[in-house]
């Protein structure tokens, strides 16, 4: 009889996935290059998740994931750049 895996993350994937989003938040905000951060959500994330969907400051990104997720999945939202186009 197989067994189907747990939905859900355990609590040392979400602590690492904490700490990853945290590291690439920090390196992004030390990039001159990087002149907002854009959250971006999966298509199926769930409420909590779609409503930090979209660019903000360097210094008002909210933090991922998100402790509201109520994917089954866990949060899936991440951080990206915005890069200042630089035209000649
Ligand atoms: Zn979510």
């Amino acid at each position: 009889m197989s067994q189907l895996k747990s939905p859900g993350l355990s609590s040392e994937a979400i602590a690492k996935r904490m700490a990853e989003a945290e590291d690439a938040l920090k390196r992004m905000q030390e990039n001159p290059r990087v002149s907002k951060i854009v959250v971006v959500v999966p298509a199926d994330a769930c409420p909590a998740c779609m409503e930090v969907f979209g660019t903000y400051p360097k210094d008002q990104v909210p933090r991922l994931p998100m402790d509201a997720c109520t994917h089954p999945l866990g949060c899936r939202a991440f951080y990206q750049p915005f890069l200042t186009e630089i035209y000649p």
